[in-house]
């Protein structure tokens, strides 16, 4: 049984402004205050692992250890068959530059680059969160979601690699959905749906 959250504060340890907005829409039917760990000061801990789980796990309890306040973090990335799953947990690295940027339309071309010879344009979305208490308990929940990559971009909706990604059904990417249509569907959405049905009451909806 995962540990019901009573609090009503709530750290977002993310640096990351699409992921703290989404996460933030995400939790807006529960009665429960929001800060991110941008808006704290609190300092980004290095990404040491090598799962999904165990880097959000990490920045959890990095929160934690700075703010006192329960933290909620999102470890997640893009993947690409035919570069066998890369960048994945690299996500974020692979789309900065040399002098330390972050650029998502130089790291798409990349992409692009890297598999134009690929038949396989499959593509998938992995999304972990992980809940944590002062007390060190952590909870963590996973979700994935499937399509193709496209290409050129298209969109300018979302975030990160949203234009070059269309979920397996749709026919539209990432970057051109509303938000709302996102997050009925998205692998953050679904690693959501686990973590609202195990430590969120009926009563906090
Ligand atoms: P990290 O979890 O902070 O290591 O970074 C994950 C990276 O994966 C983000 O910077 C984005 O590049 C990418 N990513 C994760 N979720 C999404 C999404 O929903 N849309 C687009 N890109 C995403």
């Amino acid at each position: 049984m995962a540990r019901p959250f009573d609090n009503d504060r709530l750290v977002i340890a993310s640096h990351n402004a699409g992921k703290v907005r989404e996460i933030a829409e995400l939790l807006a039917p529960y009665d429960i205050s929001v800060v991110s760990a941008g808006e704290l000061g609190l300092p980004e801990p290095e990404e040491t692992g090598t799962t999904f789980a165990e880097n959000a796990a990490l920045k959890a309890r990095a929160s934690v250890a700075g703010s006192g306040l329960p933290a909620l973090a999102d470890d997640s990335g893009f993947s690409v068959a035919a570069l066998d799953g890369a960048p994945g947990i690299h996500a974020a690295r692979y789309a900065t530059r040399e002098d330390g940027t972050r650029d998502f339309a130089w790291a798409m071309e990349r992409l692009h680059a890297e598999t134009a010879d690929a038949d396989d344009r499959t593509a998938w979305f992995t999304c972990a969160l992980a809940l944590a208490w002062p007390d060190g308990h952590v909870e963590i929940f996973e979700g994935r979601v499937d399509g193709m990559l496209a290409w050129p971009p298209r969109g300018d909706r979302g975030f990160g690699y949203d234009p070059v990604f269309v979920p397996n059904g749709y026919a539209e990417t990432f970057g051109e959905m509303s938000p709302a249509r996102k997050h009925a569907m998205s692998h953050r959405a679904i690693a959501f749906e686990h973590l609202i049905a195990a430590c969120f009451t009926a009563d906090d909806g």
